[in-house]
């Protein structure tokens, strides 16, 4: 069961995505050359019209130069101004039509600006590393730049062969001609614009744990020299993996993937099958263990249950700090109730003028709405009770696995669970900013 996509654009990046149409399928194929940091590309995007015939309709992509762009073979006309490909078929296309889109382009990527600093292709001092949340895919590639446009991937990339090329979904080839090796990734799930993640460096391939007969692979590509404290704090990766599988339902990709670059990084970032952390995350110490699971959680909330827009982005951040405390709690740390109480005197502390279900731009990574959407998960909790809570919880994912959500959709969905609707939850919690008194775990009626 998917919720409907919105039928306008998405109203915090009006210029991103186009809402027309979607995309069922990317074919891409490039090549990069780390020195010069130089990348060509051909994008074969199969997609399909909307309820409206279409006389034109838009891509995403950064200021590349354009070689050639077709549309089912032909010529179309097109401009390509401020990141965003603009294309009138020869002939407009009929109404629910399939067609293929083609695109050349080359150029020397970088990362796209934004409200938050450059996002999406970072050239490193020796490699490459992609990291799109929340708009930074066109800075590599043609797109649909919109969350819940979800279509699976062939990813095509060839480098020099000292390299290695990680990327979400499973490596079908690894071919080595003269002194390039090209990898083939498919991503069969479908996966967001924003969640096609890349790395591109001098990294050596661990396996995590054993994944078993029917587990899940877990692979780490970690720079030599990091391999000692990665190996540590990567340790009970695996753990968590069962844990969450326990607790939220089965993980929904065929495998996972984690990337340490060489450089540090703000903080790590999700991608489809894929995350990816600084240097600064590995300390040999299990310093940011939390974040491990972290990221680890966004696989069920943010990839497989993805958002309908941007507005609804506490969905994916408020799971994945509640599924830091967690793991926190059932693996010796401190439990959910103590996590919660901490979170709660420091927002108690800060201006209360944050609204999780429409926190509005400039505030959607904002550290109160990680705070208080994990807050808000525990409130559910506390209402529902372990056993209805935890229920409700592999439902939500179940029923979304691969779809889009909304705020308003699991507010009904949560009702479903409750013995006695939660009222006024949702309304203080996620519609109001005040801060609500701390819930309470066993306080339930
Ligand atoms: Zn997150």
């Amino acid at each position: 069961m998917a919720v409907q996509q919105p039928a306008g654009p998405d109203p915090y990046f009006p210029d991103n995505g186009d809402a027309r149409y979607r995309v069922h399928r990317y074919e891409l194929v490039l090549d990069y050359r780390p020195g010069p940091n130089r990348l060509s590309g051909t994008a074969r995007i199969n997609a399909i019209a909307g309820p409206a015939p279409l006389a034109e309709f838009q891509l995403n992509l950064a200021d590349f130069r354009i070689g050639r762009v077709r549309v089912d073979g032909r010529q179309p006309h097109y401009t390509h101004r401020g990141g965003r490909l603009r294309v009138r078929p020869a002939k407009p296309l009929r109404a629910g039509a399939a067609f293929t889109v083609e695109v050349h382009w080359s150029g020397n990527p970088g990362p796209v600006p934004s409200p938050w600093g450059g996002l999406g292709f970072e050239e490193l001092a020796d490699g490459a590393l992609v990291a799109s949340q929340p708009v930074g895919a066109p800075s590599w590639y043609p797109c649909n730049d919109r969350p819940a446009d979800k279509a699976s991937y062939l990813l095509s990339v060839t480098a020099p062969s000292a390299y290695a090329v990680v990327s979400g979904g499973r490596l079908l080839t690894r071919t080595t001609k003269a002194s390039t090796t090209t990898w083939v990734y498919e991503q069969s799930a479908p996966t967001s614009s924003y969640l096609v993640g890349l790395a591109i460096g001098r990294l050596q391939t661990v396996l995590l744990g054993d994944p078993g007969p029917g587990g899940v692979p877990q692979h780490g590509h970690i720079p030599a020299q990091l391999l000692p404290r990665f190996s540590r704090d990567f340790a009970r990766q695996p753990a968590m993996m069962e844990l969450f599988q326990e607790l939220f339902g089965p993980y929904p990709f065929d495998e996972y993937a984690v990337v340490v670059t060489e450089e540090d990084l703000d903080v790590p970032v999700e991608a489809q099958g894929l995350s990816l952390f600084g240097s600064n995350h590995v300390d040999g110490a299990r310093g940011s263990e939390r974040l491990v699971a972290h990221e680890l959680a966004h696989q069920w909330f943010g990839n497989s249950v993805s958002i309908a827009d941007w507005r609804h982005i506490w969905l994916n951040e408020g799971f994945a700090k509640y599924a830091e405390w967690l793991w926190s709690e059932r693996s010796g740390g401190r439990g959910a109730q103590q996590l919660a109480a901490a979170a709660h005197r420091s927002l108690a502390g800060l201006p209360q003028d944050l609204r999780l279900a429409d926190p509005g731009r400039r505030s959607m990574f904002d550290d109160r709405l990680y705070e208080r959407g994990g807050l808000t998960v525990h409130a559910v909790r506390c209402a529902l009770g372990d056993d209805a809570f935890f229920r409700m919880l592999r439902d939500w994912v179940r029923l979304h696995r691969n779809g889009s959500v909304t705020t308003g959709a699991f507010a009904e969905h949560v009702a479903r669970f409750a013995d006695e609707p939660p009222a006024g939850l949702f309304e203080a919690w996620v519609y109001g900013t005040a801060l609500p008194p701390l819930p309470v775990l066993g306080d339930r009626p």
